[in-house]
């Protein structure tokens, strides 16, 4: 049989960590949404495009190759043929990324292919974003929203970049980005059928267990 997972959260939740260890534990394919918007940023600002200019990134991200690797131990993503899956980590993306995020164009293009891998993933997917549990794939077997409290995810992001990047550059990537993305996807309160899952006080481990709980697995 065939399962979709779909979990949506904030930045600094863990869901990408527990995204990938529960697609590690089913055998499933593994995809960060949240990495192609990324990736669109990181291609814009390449090629010098105004993010202002919602057009033109629009009709720069739908013409762009896109290839995602989506086992959960090699997680790799190429834009128009070059491989980002390190650059999209970078303070100045995670910086840009909500301006191409609110971008619908950009928004509905991104979508439309993530859709298109979710249904192409023969024995099924964890997705991880900010819109998966509602817009992506709202028909998903299990569908959680992963919250924590604002003070642990700055905790963990700042664990997760190290000490190059200063305590007030993660706030800013985890708070400042809260606030801008959640004028395109409501993710702090859970949709109908949707696990609300509190990682406040859970190890990561204790997370993916409460998942796959819910998978029946
Ligand atoms: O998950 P991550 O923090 O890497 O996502 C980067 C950005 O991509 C988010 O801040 C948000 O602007 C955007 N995003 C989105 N919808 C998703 C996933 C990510 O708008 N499903």
């Amino acid at each position: 049989i065939r399962l979709v997972v779909a979990i949506d959260g904030p930045s600094g939740s863990g869901k990408s960590s527990a995204a990938r260890g529960v697609a590690r534990r089913l055998g499933l394919a593994f995809l960060d949404t949240g990495a192609m918007y990324r990736a669109g940023a990181w291609l814009a600002l390449d090629r010098g495009v105004d993010l202002a200019d919602t057009e033109a990134t629009a009709r720069l991200v739908r013409a762009a190759r896109l290839d995602i690797v989506t086992d959960p131990d090699a997680f790799a993503i190429a834009i128009a043929d070059i491989d980002v899956t390190a650059a999209i980590r970078e303070p100045r993306i995670s910086a840009a990324v909500s301006r191409v995020a609110t971008n619908l164009a950009v928004r509905e293009d991104l979508i439309a292919r993530q859709r298109a891998i979710i249904a192409g993933a023969e024995r099924g997917i964890v997705a991880e974003g900010r819109d998966i549990t509602t817009v992506v794939a709202p028909d998903a077997d299990v569908r959680v929203l992963l919250v924590a409290d604002a003070d642990a995810r700055v905790r963990r992001r700042h664990t997760e970049l190290g000490q190059r990047v200063s305590a007030a550059d993660v706030t800013d990537q985890v708070v400042r980005r809260d606030a801008d993305d959640s004028t395109v996807a409501n993710f702090t309160t859970a949709a109908d059928g949707v696990t609300v899952i509190d990682s406040t006080a859970l190890d990561l481990a204790g997370v993916i267990d409460r998942i796959l709980a819910l998978a029946d697995a």
